[in-house]
């Protein structure tokens, strides 16, 4: 049984304020969802929400984290800390992360080998270029990048990620790809964590979709069976409008 999750990535967005109001308020709305609901606030908000999130039952998510437990590192966070305050999963290989910041999928292994060495859960993101698209290489592009990210993990860790997919040119857009054409790449990332794997595996990984989600396209990707959530940018700014998407998931 794979459970729903559905994550606010607010990305370089709110203030401290604004980030207890919008717990207040999701929390408020969601008390009787059996979706899980994770909070993914910038690194100095996740201390200040962590407490109203406890109480109202939604987890807390980094956006990003180094992998070493700590050093002469300086401007990054380390997976120690992310845990000690609370923390539950961290978005590792972030599109923007890759194209803004240069991280590889070096990195995103690295990081999510760390992730799990300190008991958080990595949501691991891949995704293709428009152009990639276009030239037919989504689906060797995506092995890449899951073979990539996942190797080096223990079955026992890779089961419990997270793999969001997330078409670049669908992220931020307002253009969604169709649930099918979703469908169709998650179904491909099982059959890699299968290779990889096992067969088992595969079908226990949560597979999420994300770019350009809302309330009224929510459905879509959750009526396919191979995708089990959605991690959501623009929208998941607004807690009535997050709220939608995880009550119509
Ligand atoms: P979007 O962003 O929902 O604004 O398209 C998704 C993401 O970047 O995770």
């Amino acid at each position: 049984m794979r459970i729903p999750i559905i994550a606010a990535n607010w990305k370089m967005h709110k203030d401290s304020q604004e980030a207890v109001d919008f717990v207040e308020s999701l929390g408020e709305q969601l008390r009787a969802d059996s979706v899980e609901a994770v909070v993914c606030p910038p690194h100095p908000l996740l201390g200040i929400i962590a407490e109203p999130c406890r109480t109202y039952g939604l987890k807390l998510g980094a956006q990003n984290m180094y992998w070493e437990e700590a050093g002469a590192f300086t401007g990054e966070v380390s997976p120690l800390l992310l845990k000690d305050i609370g923390v539950h999963y961290v978005i590792v290989g972030h599109s923007e992360r890759r194209q803004l910041f240069g991280e590889t999928d070096q990195h995103v292994a690295r990081k999510a080998k760390a992730a799990f060495a300190h008991d958080l859960t990595p949501i691991i993101c891949v995704g293709e270029t428009q152009q990639e698209r276009q030239s037919g290489q989504t689906m060797s592009v995506i092995s890449e990048q899951v073979t990539v990210a996942l190797t080096g993990l223990d079955p026992s860790q890779a089961r419990k990620a997270v793999i969001a997919y997330e078409p670049v040119w669908a992220i931020g857009s307002g253009q969604a790809a169709t649930g099918t054409d979703a469908a169709q790449v998650a179904q491909h990332i099982r059959k890699v964590l299968g290779e990889m794997f096992s067969l088992k595996l595969a079908r226990d990984v949560r597979i999420q979709y994300g770019g350009s989600v809302k309330p009224d396209n929510i459905q879509e990707f959750m009526r396919e069976p191979e995708i089990d959530g959605a991690l959501v940018g623009g929208a998941s700014l607004d807690a009535d409008l997050f709220a939608g998407i995880v009550h119509n998931a």
